[in-house]
């Protein structure tokens, strides 16, 4: 195996570039995962959190010392805090009391400072941790707010190097991408970047089944990262041609089934995006080429997924004619 020969001067500068690896699915078209995970703060967040914060700093909105403010169910403010650990910012996040322990132990980890509110049903909720955040923002001084959910430039950090990479690593020939949509920034920005490769390329998010786009009825729900709350100019829906709900009940169990059948170790966002891909793909041919996006790993989720659930046994079989035991 050749060694990745580029030395990196900071960790900033490591990030992107994840490998992209083909996945052995029951189904046609062939199926590649990026693997965002591998990002240094461990999520595809890394990208759209360093490009909002760099052009902060080359607008003059984010001064040396200054304090960054976000709103934001984990990933984007785990970023913004190993960001603001290498920069020297002060950071402040404010995440709805769904998120990951593990998540808020991270972000505690590099020095950041989180305030945990009620999980409100919509942005506007004045207990919610959109509302917290704004009077935050407004009550420190020279505080700045990359908020993700209303800003294009959150899109623009995966337009210039998730996009280019997909189309670089499948060699043009990507037929279908699906990731996650909760900022929409993902699809958006690679969404872009693709159709203006290759227009027919097909774009799928994958939402929150309870959340405010996919519901008549918008409820709260359990799956983190992913659920579509705000519809704002960061969702550039002319470049998305689908978004499919999913249940809490499909994205646990598709995520929890592949760490054993795959030895995907994801989040919850990435066992929903996998689910879809499992059914999506049925309608495909072996001429498609699907790229999905796994966009942080399970270990942030060890306690809400994982730890909960029975331990089953291994359905191995012992291939002696005599005895059909199970090995265990
Ligand atoms: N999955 C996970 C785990 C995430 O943290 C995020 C970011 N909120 C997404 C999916 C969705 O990405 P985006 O906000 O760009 O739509």
């Amino acid at each position: 195996m050749e060694a990745n020969k580029k030395q990196f001067k900071t960790l900033l500068e490591s990030i992107g570039n994840t490998p992209i690896v083909r996945l052995d699915l029951p189904v046609k078209p062939t199926v590649l995962a990026k693997l965002e995970f591998m990002n240094p703060s461990g999520s595809l967040k890394d990208r759209a959190a360093l490009y909002m914060v760099e052009e902060a700093e080359r607008l003059g909105k984010l001064k040396p010392g200054g304090t960054i403010v976000e709103a934001t169910s984990g990933n984007q403010g785990i970023a913004l805090a190993m960001i603001g650990a290498i920069k020297g910012y002060r950071v402040i996040i404010t995440v709805p009391d769904r998120t990951a322990v593990e998540k808020i132990a991270i972000l505690r980890a590099y020095g950041a400072e989180v305030h945990v509110c009620p999980n409100a049903a919509n942005h506007d909720d004045p207990q919610g941790y959109h509302a917290r955040a704004e009077q935050l923002l407004h009550e420190i001084p020279g505080a700045f707010m990359p908020n993700q959910y209303y800003s294009k430039s959150n899109a623009m950090g995966h337009y210039y190097s998730t996009g280019p990479e997909i189309w670089q690593q499948t060699e043009g020939k990507v037929t279908h991408f699906i990731a996650g949509a909760g900022t929409c920034g993902t699809i958006s920005g690679v969404g872009q970047y693709l159709k203006e490769q290759n227009p027919a390329v097909k774009i799928i998010g994958v939402d929150a089944a309870n959340s405010f786009y996919s519901s008549k009825e918008p409820k709260t729900y359990t799956v983190e990262g992913l659920g579509i709350d705000v519809i704002s100019e960061t969702f550039n829906q002319a470049v998305v041609d689908h978004v499919i709900p999913i249940t809490d009940e499909d994205a646990f169990n598709t995520t929890r089934r592949v760490a054993k059948e795959n030895g995907l170790l994801v989040g919850i966002s990435s066992g929903a995006v996998l689910h879809v891909a499992l059914k999506y793909a049925q309608q495909l041919t072996e001429n498609d080429l699907v790229v999905v996006i796994l966009a942080d790993s399970g270990r942030s989720y060890l306690n809400k997924v994982f730890i909960a659930q029975q331990p089953e046994p291994r359905q191995a079989v012992k291939s002696t004619p005599h005895s059909q035991e199970r090995i265990v």
